[in-house]
C-alpha cells in the first residue's frame, strides 16, 4: 500500500470554488517546487528528513509547520476516526498532491463513501481514480518553471485562477484555447490576498464573462 507524506490531516470548511461551505477532511500532502512568490504554505514545499515526525506527535503540533509524517491509506481512514471526524468529503492538497500517485489513497477513500477533491496547480500529471474531482489552480509562469499540463487540463472539472493583475486573465484566456470542454468547466477567479484591486478585477470580469468568483472566505472567519 502506498504511504503518503502528509504535512497535516485537519476537519474544517472548505471556503473556496465550487465546494464552499462543504464540511472537509483536508489532507496536506508534504513537498512543492513550483515555487509561487504568494504562497501561503511555503512550509510545504521540502521534504526534510530531518523534519519526519510520528503521526500522533504531527496532529499534536500547530499548523504552519514544516514537520511531516507518513501514513497510507488504512493509516488515514484510521485517523479520521480517532480523530472523530464527521465530514464526508475528503480534500487531497499541498503542497502539490500530485507529486504523488494519488490511485491508492483516492481509490480507498471513495470505497469508504467519502467524496475526493484533488487541488492541484496542473503542473504534474494527476494520478487518480476519475471520480475524483479535480480542482485546477494553474500556476503559470513561476520561479519553479513548470508548465501546467494539457492532461490536467481536460481532467479539470473546476479552473480557479489566482488574479491581481490582468495579465492573469490573459495567461488564463491563453490557457483556455487549450481546453478541449470548455463548455462543462467551471471557472472561477479567486483574488490573490483579497487586495482591493485584485477583488474588484476578478469581480469586474467574472460579471463580463459569466465566470464565478471564488473567495477564501475561511480566512475571512479566521479558520484553517
Ligand atoms: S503550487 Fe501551491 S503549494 Fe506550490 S508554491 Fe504554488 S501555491 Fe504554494
Amino acid at each position: 500500500m502506498t504511504s503518503y507524506k502528509i504535512n497535516e490531516v485537519f476537519e474544517s470548511i472548505q471556503g473556496e470554488g465550487a465546494f464552499t461551505g462543504v464540511p472537509s477532511i483536508f489532507i496536506r500532502l508534504q513537498g512543492c517546487p513550483v515555487g509561487c512568490s504568494w504562497c501561503d504554505t511555503k512550509h510545504t514545499w521540502t521534504v526534510d528528513p530531518d523534519k519526519q515526525l510520528s503521526a500522533a506527535q504531527a496532529m499534536a503540533e500547530n499548523n504552519e509547520s514544516d514537520h511531516w509524517f507518513t501514513c497510507d491509506t488504512d493509516d488515514l481512514l484510521t485517523l479520521f476516526t480517532q480523530q472523530k471526524y464527521q465530514a464526508k468529503h475528503v480534500i487531497i492538497t499541498g503542497g502539490e498532491p500530485c507529486m504523488y500517485d494519488l490511485h491508492g489513497l483516492t481509490d480507498g477513500l471513495l470505497a469508504a463513501d467519502y467524496s475526493v477533491q484533488i487541488e492541484t496547480s496542473g503542473t504534474f500529471e494527476v494520478k487518480a481514480n476519475p471520480k475524483s474531482w479535480i480542482t485546477l489552480s494553474p500556476k503559470i509562469n513561476m520561479q519553479g518553471g513548470y508548465e501546467v499540463l494539457d492532461q490536467v487540463l481536460q481532467l479539470a472539472n473546476e479552473i480557479k485562477h489566482p488574479v491581481a493583475m490582468s495579465k492573469h486573465i490573459d495567461e488564463l484566456d491563453t490557457l483556455l484555447q487549450r481546453q478541449q470542454h470548455s463548455q462543462d468547466v467551471l471557472i472561477y477567479l479567486q483574488p490573490i490576498s483579497q487586495q482591493k484591486r485584485a477583488t474588484e478585477l476578478a469581480v469586474s470580469t467574472c460579471i463580463a464573462r459569466n465566470w464565478r468568483l471564488s473567495l477564501q472566505t475561511h480566512k475571512f472567519i479566521g479558520i484553517e
